[in-house]
């Protein structure tokens, strides 16, 4: 290997897997830095890459670096930039954004419809060098280490949707226990939510779950009835917000039956397809629904960064580290379905 080579996870060929390839390290336009990354994080967008499933088939240009939960540190900067510095550790929005939308330019850069992902559409983050502009460069104070540092893409949509309604003093149900419903959980819990229940089908996210989030009920639909919940913890309605973190239908079903009137949810989660709803139930009860895609920039890393510094703790929802040589062990891992975030190292 050359000096301006670098090992990369790449999706070399349309079919399923991923390669470990040597690519040339990526040249940075003047408002760009290079980043060496150090930790990146395993998402499950990047088994649907791996998987190659339709959505990935329909969306990702080969080859791709993939990859876009990451940390690492400056290590060159295009003439223009300015306010960073050589060997800052930093993370990054991963969504490229365009300037030209009236969204754009009202400042709300996460609804811009021109976003392109890193790993996704744009070449990633699962290599040893990673061009980012530095519009989307996000410094890392010491109190974020770098394996928290690359699971702050997913740490911020769970952000983005449990600060999507006020919770403070609310009753919370989340559906699904992925690490995204968990890191909600955590979140929720800090903001000063007053219970916090989540359901998953899987008791290993469920026991994860009790692991990350203090004072927090696990519910198996299967199981148990959330009405029964509701009443075991005295609640006189059922629960004021909901983040539908599972991308399942029943799911969404049972939440709107759980909620009050007047209730609001926040949607992450996405379903496979087109998927029946009951409209008239969500009328009658007046419920809200907010559809939630990626992060605010840079609210949510705002946010996300001064809650990490004042107590927010996710680390456990880390429950598998490997080194990016060992990437197979790692996304093996996460298609196991029962992980929680799973990080590889590559230095
Ligand atoms: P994940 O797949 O790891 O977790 C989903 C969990 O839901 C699983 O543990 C699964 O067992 C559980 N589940 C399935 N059916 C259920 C049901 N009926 N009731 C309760 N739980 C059920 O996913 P994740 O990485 O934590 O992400 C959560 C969701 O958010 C996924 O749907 C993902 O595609 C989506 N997502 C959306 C965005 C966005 O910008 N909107 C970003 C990232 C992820
Ligand atoms: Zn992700």
């Amino acid at each position: 290997m050359t000096t301006n080579e670098m090992r990369a996870l790449v999706k070399a060929k349309p079919e399923v897997g991923l390669w470990m390839e040597h690519r040339p390290v990526p040249e940075i336009g003047p408002d760009d830095v290079l980043i060496r990354i150090h930790k990146t994080g395993i998402c499950g967008t990047d088994i649907h890459i791996w998987n190659w499933d339709d959505w990935a088939q329909r969306t990702v240009p080969v080859p791709l670096v993939t990859g876009h939960e990451f940390a690492g540190e400056i290590v060159d900067m295009g003439r223009n930039v300015e306010d960073l510095k050589i060997g800052q550790r930093v993370s990054g929005e991963g969504h490229l954004i365009g300037k030209h939308s009236r969204q754009s330019r009202a400042g709300k850069f996460h609804l811009d419809p021109e976003t392109r992902g890193i790993g996704v559409n744009e070449q990633g983050a699962f290599a040893e060098y990673l061009r980012l502009p530095a519009f989307n460069v996000v410094p890392l104070p010491d109190a974020i280490d770098d394996e928290i540092g690359a699971i702050l893409d997913p740490l911020g949509n769970a952000v983005h949707t449990a600060l999507s309604f006020d919770l403070v003093g609310e009753d919370l149900l989340i559906t699904g226990a992925g690490p995204i419903g968990i890191m909600a959980g955590a979140v929720a819990r800090h903001v000063g939510a007053r219970h916090v229940v989540i359901t998953d089908l899987n008791p290993d996210r469920l026991a994860l779950a009790r692991k990350v989030v203090k004072d927090v009920v696990v519910v198996d639909p299967k199981e148990t009835d959330l009405a029964a919940i509701v009443s075991d913890l005295g609640m006189k309605q059922g629960f004021d917000v909901g983040l539908e973190m599972s991308g399942s239908q029943a799911a969404l079903d049972q939440m709107v039956e759980a909620l009050v009137m007047g209730g609001r949810i926040a949607l992450l989660g996405i379903p496979p397809g087109k998927s029946p709803v009951d409209w008239s139930r969500i009328v009658f009860k007046a419920i809200t629904i907010k559809g939630v895609y990626g992060r605010e920039i840079f609210e949510t890393w705002y946010k996300m960064i001064a809650m990490l510094e004042n107590g927010l703790d996710v680390r456990p929802v880390i429950t598998h580290r490997f080194k990016a040589a060992d990437f197979r062990d790692g996304f093996e891992t996460m298609r196991g379905g029962s992980s929680g975030k799973v990080v590889l190292d590559w230095r």
